[in-house]
């Protein structure tokens, strides 16, 4: 894959650099950002490919890991946190990010453990075959490679003032992820946007655990959407997202995504109209060829859109022999 390095010069004082990844979803977007503080968007993940990448791209942008004073995660997924292992090593500096990432970056034993259980249970009961569920080790192996363990320094909500950065806003965006959070320029209109906003791809809401037993799982897809149209008010003049190249027309956008969303969730109620499936076999008819390798992301999809459907009053649940199926209204 080619990738793209080509720095931007969109805004004065904001340095985009493109970091690999192992992932499928191809490079990450770190940024560096000019204010009273120097401040570091993002890292990338843990590979050496990453760091040397990383290092020779700050280098270019006239940096040095010296003039970096602190980093803000947008949110905590693995390409865009894990490199902070490295980084720390050289550097103790702060880190901040919203709270429900902190058992992530931190790789908490615990809550690992019960998010593991939680997903093993809950994709039983969506119809997942016991033979794949196997393959969900994988993650939790990657993420210990390509991951971080950190402490975060200060956690960020929205409204937190950061220090060295007078003029932005701090905005909370669940939906893609729990702890994402997006940052706004009032003076001329500027987001960093995460994987909140991405030009050339649709941002996946992907499914998370309760923090708790006994809570309800976050409607991660109906979030998304809540925290798109929340953007969709501010004035934004471009965006710096998490992957791809910059957006200047959000509101478009968005209002693209939304339509998008309702296209998908009508192609499966269609499905729903002939006979009650599980959400597995949805997956399996919407995803052939690609959902044993990507489950997770997949029934994150299918869920979403059965979650959207059902608070539309467009499907009902029906549950026997501990399985979930779906039908249409
Ligand atoms: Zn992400």
């Amino acid at each position: 894959m080619q990738i793209d390095t080509s720095i931007s010069t969109t805004v004065a004082g904001i340095h985009k650099l493109v970091i690999p990844t192992p992932f499928a979803v191809g490079p990450v977007n770190v940024y560096i950002v000019e204010g009273e503080a120097v401040t570091l968007f993002d890292v990338g993940p843990k590979t050496e490919e990453a760091w040397d990448s990383f290092t020779s791209q700050l280098k270019q942008v006239g940096f040095s890991l010296n003039d970096i004073d602190q980093v803000i995660l947008t949110h905590h997924h693995v390409d865009h946190c894990g490199l902070l292992d490295i980084l720390l090593e050289k550097r103790d500096i702060p880190v901040f990010g919203h709270p429900l990432g902190v058992p992530w970056v931190e790789q908490n034993d615990e809550f690992l453990r019960w998010h593991r259980n939680y997903f093993t249970e809950f994709y039983l009961k969506m119809g997942v075959e016991k033979g794949l569920l196997a393959d969900t080790d994988r993650y939790y192996q990657m993420l210990d490679r390509l991951s971080c363990r950190v402490r975060l320094s200060n956690t960020l909500r929205e409204g937190d003032q950061i220090p060295g950065m007078e003029g932005w806003k701090v905005y909370e965006t669940p939906g893609h992820a729990q702890s994402h959070l997006v940052f706004h320029r009032e003076s001329d209109g500027v987001l960093l946007g995460g994987d909140h906003i991405i030009k050339h791809i649709s941002s996946n809401a992907i499914l998370e655990s309760p923090l708790r037993r006994g809570e309800e799982r976050p409607k991660t897809l109906l979030q998304y959407r809540e925290s798109l149209l929340r953007c969709k008010h501010l004035d934004v003049t471009i965006v710096f997202s998490g992957h791809g190249d910059e957006v200047h027309d959000m509101q478009a956008l968005i209002d693209r995504r939304i339509q998008e969303q309702e296209v998908r969730a009508q192609k499966i109620r269609g499905w729903l109209v002939h006979e009650p499936l599980t959400p597995y076999q949805i997956c399996q008819r919407m995803f052939p060829g690609v959902y044993q390798k990507e489950l997770a992301l997949t029934m994150s999809e299918v869920i979403g859109y059965l979650d959207l459907l059902i608070e539309q009053d467009r499907i009902t649940e029906e549950q026997s022999g501990g399985l979930f199926r779906y039908k249409a209204l």
